[in-house]
């Protein structure tokens, strides 16, 4: 097994789209747009960071023995759409910021490189991630955004040998993570047969997301991501009424963009719900028939899913897996892999 570096990205939701059951827009948004954004958020993170710890989920993948490096895409594409540490120049444990936490053992503001990375852009303790305390770490994905920029936006050049170009490329990395998320589940929806009437919107949208991710750095820098995001994210909405559609109920969108923090479930039966959004943190899930759901977005965040079945689920990652907990008994959908650290 190579040694890995792995990397943590911020998101936060936009609850208030997310009030519209009918609205189009994308259910969860980056909380960073921009480098310049992560900088501002590095000077006030002390104080805001607590006010919106609800509202975040610190996704991180890990390239480690302990944590498979998988994301929910089963296709071709997939390897475009996977992190590939050993071809990034660290960008996500330069570029983000992180505090203090039950996640992350030190503050560390955006633009800085984490003490923790080697100067061969791995990471030093990433075999001892979890124990070092630096869990949230563990629990990103940059959906192989990190050696797109590293190896294609930048031909290979690295930021410490070419500082000149290193504020640039700590800019386009997060819009980079943005699109190759929407490609990642765009090409999981395409992927599905229940999707065949919309396949020619979704191979088109697809096309048009990875002509962008092609462009120049400047290019990408002046991008209008959130009206594409609407464009996406209205295929993505059909894509859940079609799966959900084979099982959905009355009262099903209950748990759409809602805070189900703590909730007790276990045993229930959700089938087809829209998870979208929601925060399922510490939520008792264990037995429950989960399956043909739509979990994009949702914060899973120790969330018990042992015994639980969440086959035919959709646009559930990898990584928001590996930040929940469960056991050998839960059931995934094939494309992702049960953590070691459920099975002691
Ligand atoms: S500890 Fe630092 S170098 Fe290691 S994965 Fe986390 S952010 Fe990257």
């Amino acid at each position: 097994m190579r040694s890995g570096r792995s990397c943590f990205f911020i998101f936060i939701r936009n609850l208030e789209s997310e009030s519209s059951a009918t609205s189009p827009s994308w259910k969860i948004k980056p909380l960073f747009q921009s480098f310049k954004e992560i900088s501002r958020f590095s000077a006030v993170k002390k104080t805001f960071y607590a006010s919106i710890t609800p509202y975040i989920i610190l996704i991180r993948n890990i390239e480690t023995e302990e944590v498979p490096r998988m994301t929910d895409v089963d296709n071709s594409k997939s390897i475009n759409l996977r992190a590939d540490c050993e071809n990034c120049f660290g960008l996500c444990c330069v570029v983000l910021p992180y505090a203090k936490s039950a996640d992350f053992a030190f503050d560390k503001n955006g633009g800085t490189a984490c003490p923790n990375l080697q100067s061969d852009y791995r990471c030093g303790i990433h075999k001892n991630l979890r124990e070092k305390g630096f869990r949230g770490c563990t629990v990103y994905e940059c959906f192989g955004a990190g050696q797109k920029v590293s190896q294609i936006t930048y031909k290979g050049k690295d930021w410490r040998q070419n500082p000149e170009i290193a504020r640039e490329m700590f800019e386009v990395f997060p819009i980079m993570q943005q699109l190759h998320e929407m490609l990642c589940y765009l090409n999981k929806a395409l992927g599905l047969e229940v999707t065949k009437p919309i396949h020619g919107d979704l191979q088109n949208v697809i096309e048009e997301t990875e002509a962008i991710t092609a462009l120049s750095p400047k290019a990408i820098l002046v991008l209008d991501i959130p009206m594409h995001r609407a464009k996406v994210n209205e295929l993505l909405l059909k894509t859940s009424e079609l799966v959900r559609g084979k099982v959905k109920q009355n009262g099903r969108e209950l748990a759409k963009g809602r805070s189900l923090i703590g909730a007790k479930l276990k045993g229930a039966d959700l089938r087809g719900s829209s998870f979208r959004g929601a925060l399922l943190i510490a939520s008792n899930f264990s037995d429950s028939d989960m399956r043909y759901c739509d979990f994009i977005g949702a914060d899973l965040r120790d969330a018990d899913l042992s015994g639980a079945d969440l086959t035919g689920s959709i646009f559930l990652t990898q990584a928001q897996i590996n930040s929940a907990n469960g056991d050998k008994n839960t059931k995934l959908p094939p494309s992702l892999c049960i953590p070691v650290h459920w099975v002691p």
